[in-house]
């Protein structure tokens, strides 16, 4: 490997070699597409609360109609947001069979507007929401529908119990079968491509780790640093897009 090439040059080559390569993406891949990092402090939409502790499962138990008072805008938010290049870059790779799944801590649903199939959100989905008595599942219009039907602003089930969104909130479990998804992938990986995530917050900040002891390989995405930059194969610190675009670039691949 010559050190005269550039990063993308050296990662495309990574996933060319690779027999599997998975990606993990975090809050840094959607920040082009208009959505915070909520760690950011004084952005948007966090920028007049404290989320641990509006977003958290004991509010939503509590007080039902405080927490859909600050998740319904949250709802409104996200639902209008677009995937940016580095969502469809991801897309792009599955379809040339050079990806073979993308793990993501994001709610956003934008790995699922840009055309990725074989996605695992390991904290959850915006995409619906549940009853917490009866199970029954509700899709986001639905969701958004009730909530402005009803008085208290609370989405509610037909059996009238609130409904609570299917992501994983402030003091909430992890989901286990999309964990011990993540790991089997993570395992199995010769390659993982970490995208604009810090790689602090648990579940993710283990799964590097699991791909290393398995013998892979990890390169990193994102602006600001990691635990794992010591580690990586290659580290790009640039604008999450272009990275992106450029390793297309150097894959001879066209952007869908
Ligand atoms: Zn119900």
């Amino acid at each position: 490997m010559s050190l005269d090439t550039s990063p993308a040059t050296r990662l495309a080559g990574l996933i060319r070699d690779a027999g599997s390569v998975v990606a993990l993406t975090g809050a840094g891949i959607s920040v082009p597409s208009g959505i915070p990092d909520f760690r950011s402090p004084g952005t948007g939409l966090w920028r007049n609360v404290n989320p641990m502790e509006v977003a958290h499962i004991d509010v939503f138990r509590r007080d039902p109609a405080r927490f859909w008072h600050f998740y319904g805008d949250r709802f409104q938010t996200l639902g209008d947001k677009e995937p940016n290049g580095a969502h469809r870059a991801l897309a792009t790779l599955e379809r040339a069979g050079l990806l073979d799944a993308v793990i993501t801590q994001n709610i956003d649903r934008l790995h699922v507007k840009a055309g990725t199939r074989n996605l695992i959100e390991v904290h959850g989905t915006i995409d619906h929401s549940s009853c917490v008595d009866c199970g029954a599942r509700y899709p986001l219009a639905d969701v958004r529908a009730r909530q402005r039907a009803d008085d208290a602003g609370v989405p509610r089930c037909d059996c009238g119990r609130p409904l609570k969104p299917d992501v994983v909130l402030f003091g909430d479990y992890l989901p286990v079968e999309a964990l011990a998804h993540a790991d089997r992938l993570a395992a199995g990986a010769d390659l993982m491509l970490c995208i604009g995530s810090s790689l602090e917050v648990y579940p993710v900040a283990h799964l590097p780790d699991v791909s290393l002891s398995a013998g892979g390989q990890v390169v990193i995405i994102t602006q600001g640093a990691t635990p794992f930059d010591a580690r990586a194969a290659v580290r790009c610190d640039g604008d999450v897009v272009q990275e992106m675009n450029a390793v297309l670039a150097a894959l001879g691949i066209d952007q869908r």
